[in-house]
């Protein structure tokens, strides 16, 4: 049998999910997939890619659902991806859920937790703030976070449902330090048998 870790981390802006993400991914040995940072690093060196979405992201919209997915399959389809990976703002809409659905079902795969992290309104936006002053992007100005924040209540927190139903959610308090969280989620993963994945 192979051992498998093909997780998403969900939650608000300001969640701290990239942090935690990034935490998790190096403890279990499988690359990390977040779609921010593919754009970010896009937008950063001018390529085409980064023309195209530099706008729509500083605006606080979504890019297009073709787009995005192409990416995030191209991204699994290497070799690295194979046994593992975490998804970090990949899916964010019912849409992108059912695209990543067909992707993984061709590979006779699935996804094999999805970790909610889960922290109140008022913690997200203060950590957004201070992100802000801190790291100056460009999408963390207070009318662009309140806009983030109501698309990803109407269009990214119904896809927990969806996963939910599933039973492979586990949602994880997201306020404390960063090691007590972290090790919040190995717990959550390690109940459900996930471990670092064997090499395919
Ligand atoms: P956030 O802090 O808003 O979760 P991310 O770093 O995940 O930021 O994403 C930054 C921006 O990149 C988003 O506001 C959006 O414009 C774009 N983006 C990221 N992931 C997706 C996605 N799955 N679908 C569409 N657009 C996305």
């Amino acid at each position: 049998m192979t051992r498998t870790a093909r997780l998403l981390i969900v939650g608000p802006q300001g969640s701290g999910k990239g942090t935690q993400g990034a935490r998790i991914a190096q403890a279990l040995g499988i690359p990390t997939v977040s779609t921010g940072d593919v754009f970010r690093a896009n937008i950063a060196a001018g390529t085409p890619l980064g023309e195209q979405v530099k706008a729509i992201t500083a605006a606080g919209n979504l890019v297009s659902d073709e787009l995005t997915g192409q990416i995030v399959r191209d991204r699994l389809s290497q070799d690295d991806a194979a046994a593992g990976f975490l998804l970090d703002g990949y899916p964010r809409n019912l849409r992108q859920v059912q695209d990543l659905d067909g992707f993984l079902a061709e590979r006779d795969a699935h996804l094999d937790a999805v970790i909610e992290l889960s922290v109140p309104r008022a913690e997200s936006i203060e950590r957004l703030a201070l992100r802000a002053k801190e790291q100056g992007r460009t999408d963390d100005t207070d009318e662009i976070i309140a806009k983030r924040l109501a698309i990803y209540e109407s269009e990214t927190a119904p896809i927990l449902d969806v996963y939910r139903e599933r039973g492979t959610v586990d949602t994880i308090d997201g306020v404390g330090t960063l090691d007590e969280i972290t090790e919040r989620i190995v717990a959550a993963l390690t109940a459900r048998g996930i471990t670092r994945p064997a090499a395919v």
